[in-house]
């Protein structure tokens, strides 16, 4: 069993490179930032204000969230309904960020993150995976990219998703959740003393893939992956 936790900021490609990692090494890609934007969708779509702390609170025990693998993709779904692309639309992000920063929700997506790498091979994304969630991780990563690298893959993957939006926006809001993620008093997203940081700004996601193996294979004693 191996864990490899990859944080850092969004759009810093921890995701396209974490699925590319899995992918080669057979093991399982958990997206743990889908679990915020589900508890941030079930929110926005029961009319609750994503920074009233206690309303946040009193509507967890209603919901249900639950990670499933169908045909190798993680699918979330919210009281048995599988959201899909849902939880991508840029109001979410933000409602995701907000509702991230409750103890209540980092407690109540505690144990569902921890079970899946107790029961798997992992390569995790999020904020807190090399600090809070798998502090005995094989390997943390901590990936960064300049802001407007991250501003302008995300805004080329939202139109992918047929989610257009503007570059000046997405900069902007990126910047706005990052500060807000970095700056919060609970699991803020910073790396772990023993990351070690990848800046991937001028990469390709090929380069990116080659520089993580690269560090996996050291920290792991060598053996070609
Ligand atoms: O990774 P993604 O952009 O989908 O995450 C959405 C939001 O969820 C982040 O802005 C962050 O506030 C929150 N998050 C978190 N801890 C994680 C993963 C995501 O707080 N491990």
């Amino acid at each position: 069993m191996i864990k490899i936790a990859i944080d850092g900021p969004s759009g810093a490609g921890k995701s396209t490179v974490a699925k590319a990692l899995a992918a080669r090494m057979g093991i399982v890609y958990v997206d743990t930032g889908a679990l915020y934007r589900t508890v941030g969708y079930a929110a926005v779509t029961a009319g609750i204000s994503t920074k009233d702390a206690a309303a946040l609170e009193a509507l967890l025990p209603s919901i249900e969230v639950d990670v499933r693998y169908e045909n190798g993709v993680q699918c979330v779904y919210l009281n048995g309904e599988n959201l899909g692309d849902k939880i991508r639309r840029p109001e979410i992000s933000m409602a995701a960020s907000d509702v991230s920063a409750v103890p209540a929700v980092r407690a109540f997506l505690l144990d569902t993150q921890r079970d899946i790498a107790r029961r798997n091979s992992v390569v995790m994304d999020g904020r807190d995976i090399g600090t809070v969630i798998l502090p005995d991780a094989d390997v943390k990563i901590f990936m960064v990219a300049s802001a407007e690298a991250r501003a302008e893959r995300r805004t080329r993957e939202l139109a992918e998703k047929g989610m257009p939006a503007n570059y000046e926006d997405v900069l902007r809001e990126m910047k706005e959740r990052d500060a807000q993620d970095s700056g919060r008093a609970i699991a803020p997203a910073i790396p772990a003393p023993d990351a070690v940081h990848l800046d991937n700004s001028g990469m390709t996601v090929e380069e990116s893939v080659a520089a993580v193996i690269d560090i996996i294979e050291k920290k792991t004693g060598g053996k070609p992956i």
